[in-house]
Order: structure tokens, then sequence, then C-alpha cells
């Protein structure tokens, strides 16, 4: 198809949208407001010479499960996924730390008498993965290409992850791996559809892993950067858009915005009834980022830990909850939860030889600026880790408003672009039939504000590019 196409941020949804426009023949242009492409999946050498600091995303199960990523073929430009030996642990003051492995049977064998629950939990899930993917890495409100894979992973999604923990698992190691991997959903576990979270991250576990990419995250965006040279797009970057003019005249133009900027912009007419739904948007807790440079291994007080890519420092499954329920009322949790990331683990190259790089970021209240928090993230390594600030060359925290100031789709430090509470899980970031029409003819939202939601897969911005095809179409048989 013929005509143009700009693209305001290039975020890996923004990149994906580019890419999927230009295969289609448009001629595209992406406007990024910072010195590079990327967005939140950027990483720099901010430990120091050798080191690969991962300065957004870190750990990628999403963007190894992407059916537009897999479609590309983003290995062809480097791309390569590096599994760590075990996809995450989760550490305990009490006991043995739950591990998750990439074989489920090897996991339920490591969970005890709970391995059995486990395997039921997830087993139809990973049988029925790559449907599953399809149908949740896709506007959920429409009729699903994939009705028993939906259905099998539907009937464990609407529960919150404690009531799904506490019925199904009896240890601790358990019940605080699945509300581990449920705290991705960035809510408290008592939420419900929390479950759904658990449930994905587990299976994605047996299902693909949890990789990270080799030489840094990087590497997702530029590959990405790479696919939309070679089909003749370009990235402008210090090319931060205030007013849609500035892009110029384009027969279709995306946004991988959120929707506080979308509000923000000049020169768009939204719908009086799109512009209140956006203003009604709400933001979600935050992310404090704590990215260390140690002179060796952490002293992970059991061993097996330190072979994880992923590790969830927050302790029992209570504890997890009363963090994230603190940390979503606006207060600084005593004990916050702590994702870490051990990307050396499967990645050598992210550091000097004899030393690790440690990223890490904890949810805090949204648009958190105490400094007491830093040292919080500090206390909870140190408690599973005993010894691990004796180890620490260099130490870079980025606060809330720091990541925002960074990457303005990280609003008040909200790294999903919007809360996924209530019926924003579903409806984002607006109740309507088409999620990423704006009510502006040929402008489009392809943002992590868009459904499937946060995570470094493209595939908002691979949804919104085909919706802005199809739309092109339409409009041209229109006119003749
Ligand atoms: C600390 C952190 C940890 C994370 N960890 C993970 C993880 O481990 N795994 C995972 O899958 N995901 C993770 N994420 C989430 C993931 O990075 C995001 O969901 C993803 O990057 C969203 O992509 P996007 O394209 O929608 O937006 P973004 O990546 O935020 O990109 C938006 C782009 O738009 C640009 N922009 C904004 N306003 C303008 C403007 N007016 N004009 C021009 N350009 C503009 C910004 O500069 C930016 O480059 C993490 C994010 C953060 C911040």
């Amino acid at each position: 198809m013929q005509g143009t196409a700009a693209v305001v941020g290039a975020g890996p949804n923004g990149l994906a949208a580019a890419v999927v426009l230009a295969r289609a023949g448009l001629d595209v242009t992406v406007h990024e407001a910072a010195g590079e492409a990327g967005g939140a999946a950027r990483s720099a050498a901010v430990l120091g010479p050798g080191t690969v600091v991962d300065l957004g995303s870190a750990v990628h199960p999403f963007g190894a499960a992407s059916p537009l990523f897999t479609q590309l073929g983003l290995h062809r430009h480097g791309l390569e996924w590096l599994h760590p030996p075990v996809v995450a642990a989760h550490p305990l003051d009490d006991g043995p730390p739950g591990l998750l492995h990439r074989s489920l049977e090897r996991t339920a064998a490591g969970l005890g008498a709970d391995g059995r629950a486990w395997s039921l939990l997830h087993r139809g899930v990973v049988e029925r993965w790559e449907e599953t993917v399809e149908s949740v890495l896709a506007p959920l409100v429409r009729v699903p290409a994939h009705p028993l894979a939906l259905a099998s992973f539907g009937l464990r999604a609407p529960w919150p992850a404690a009531a799904t923990a506490r019925a199904l698992f009896r240890s601790e190691q358990a019940r605080g791996l699945f509300a581990g991997s449920a705290a991705h959903a960035v809510l408290p576990p008592r939420h419900v559809l929390t479950s759904a979270f658990g449930t994905l991250f587990g299976a994605a576990a047996h299902a693909t892993g949890w990789p990270v990419a080799r030489g840094g995250s990087q590497a997702v965006v530029d590959a990405l950067v790479a696919d939309l040279h070679e089909h003749g797009g370009r990235v402008l970057v210090h090319s931060l858009v205030t007013d849609l003019a500035q892009v110029g005249p384009a027969d279709v133009v995306l946004l991988d915005l959120t929707p506080r900027q979308v509000l923000g912009l000049s020169g768009l007419e939204l719908p009086d009834r799109y512009r209140r739904a956006l203003a009604r948007w709400r933001y979600g807790t935050a992310s404090y980022k704590v990215d260390l440079l140690l002179d060796g291994p952490v002293p992970w007080r059991d061993p097996r830990v330190a072979e994880a890519g992923t590790v969830h420092v927050g302790g029992t499954l209570a504890e997890i909850g009363a963090a994230e329920s603190q940390a979503r009322a606006g207060r600084l949790p005593e004990r916050p939860f702590v994702l870490v990331a051990q990307q050396g683990a499967a990645d050598p190259s992210r550091a000097p030889a004899g030393q690790q790089v440690l990223w890490s970021y904890a949810h805090v209240p949204h648009g958190c600026d105490d400094a007491r928090a830093g040292e919080r993230v500090l206390q909870q390594l140190e408690r599973f880790a005993p010894g691990v600030r004796d180890r620490i060359r260099e130490r870079v925290d980025t606060s809330p408003a720091r990541l925002e100031a960074w990457n303005a789709n990280l609003v008040g430090g909200d790294i999903g672009g919007g809360s996924l509470d209530g019926l924003q899980q579903v409806f984002r970031p607006a109740v309507q039939a088409d999620p990423y029409a704006t009510g502006v003819p040929g402008v489009w939202l392809c943002s992590s504000s868009t459904p499937p939601g946060g995570g470094v897969h493209g595939m908002s911005g691979y949804h919104a590019a085909r919706r802005a095809l199809r739309g092109l179409a339409r409009s041209r048989r229109r006119t003749g």
C-alpha cells in the first residue's frame, strides 16, 4: 500500500507499529524525543566501562513469546534470547527458596506436596501456549481466535492471586513463587484478575522461558530499528513532538504515548467523549530502580538463587500483599517488593570478568520521591544475601521522577502505561470497540496504554498498525 506514516515515540510499540506499516509499503518516519530509539527498552554503560545496564526492561518472557517478533525474524538483525540456568527464584527467610525452572516437572518436584497443584494450575495453559499467547497479547474484547485456549486460561484468570495461592498451595515456597509472578501486574494480590498474571508468567516460564537479550535489552529495539531501515523507514531522534503539525501531513499517525501526553498534544482535535475518557485514565504504582555493580556474585544465602535470571525479593505471600497494598495506598513499604534481574546468569557480557551487574526495582507509591526507597531496596537484598552491601562498587538510583524525566511515558514512575486495576485491564484506554482508535481520522494510539498493555512484545504497536492500515484502505475505497 502506498502512503506516508508518522509515528510519535520510538519505544518497542512505536517501532513495532513502524515496522508493520513500512512492511506494508508505507513511507514511515518515527519521531523520538530522546537522543536514541528504544523507549524503556534501552541499555547503557551507566555503571562504568564494560557494564551493560538495562535502563528499563530486562527480562523478556513475552518478547520471546511475541507472535510479532517471531514473525519478523528479529534474529536476522542480531537478536538472541539467552536463558539462565534457573528461570526465577523466590528466596525466603525460613526454608529453601521456591525455584521456577523451564521444566514444569522439575518445578513441581521441587515444590514437594504442592507440586501436583502447581502442575494442575499450569499444565493446561502450557499445552495450549501458542494459542493462549495469541489470545492474551491481543484485545480481550473481541471474538477470540482460540476459544478453547482462552477458556482454559480464563478459568484460572479472574481470581485474586492471594486466594488462588492459599486455596491451592500449603508451602510458602509455592505461594511465594505464584505471588511473585502475579506481582508483575503491579497490583496487590487481593485484586481480581491477578491470578491471570501469576498463571501466565508461570506458564511462560515452562513454555518459552524468561530470557534476556544477548548484549542488553537494547538489542531488541536495535533489531526493530534495523528492520525498519531495511523497509525504507527512518527514526528522527531529538524530535520531541508537542504539536501534531510537527510531523507534517501523513496518511496515518500512530502515537506511542500515554493518555496524559495525548491530551497535551496541540493540533489534535479529540472527540469530547474520548478526551474525557483519557482524562479519567489512572496511572499506577511506581518503580524505584537501583542498579548495582558488584565485585563478585551476589552472596545469596541459598546459592541456587545465583543461577536465576529473575529473583523475586519480597518474602512470603502475606508480606508481598502488604507491601503492594501500602505502595498502592501511597505509603513507602518498610519491606517493598523488589524485582531483581541477574542478566549475567544468562549473558556474561553484561559486566567485566569477575564482576556482576545487579538490576532491581521496588514497587513504591506513584510519584514517590522518598529518598529512603533505595536504602529499603538494599535492606531487602541484604536480608536474603547477607554481605551484598560489601560487594557494591557502583550504585545508580533512578527515582520515579527521574524515570519520567528520562522517558515521558513513565508518568509518575508507572512503567506499564497506566494501572491494570478495574476496567483498565480490559478496556485500555477507553471503553470502546476499537481500543486503538482516537476518534480522529487517521490517528491511532499504539502504546502500552492500549491492549495488551505493558511489556516488550510490540503487540500494541502491531494491532494498532493493523487497524491503521485497514482504516486507510477503507477511507481510500470511500474516496474512490
Ligand atoms: C524500570 C523498568 C523495568 C521494566 N521491566 C520490564 C521487563 O523486565 N520486561 C518487560 O517486558 N517490560 C518491562 N518494562 C516495561 C516495558 O519497558 C514497557 O512496557 C515498554 O517499553 C512499553 O513500550 P512503549 O513503546 O509503549 O513505550 P516506551 O517504551 O515508554 O516508549 C515511548 C517512547 O516515546 C517517546 N516519547 C514520549 N513522548 C514523546 C513525544 N512527545 N515526542 C516524541 N517522542 C516521545 C519516549 O521518549 C519513548 O522513547 C519495564 C519498564 C521499566 C521502566
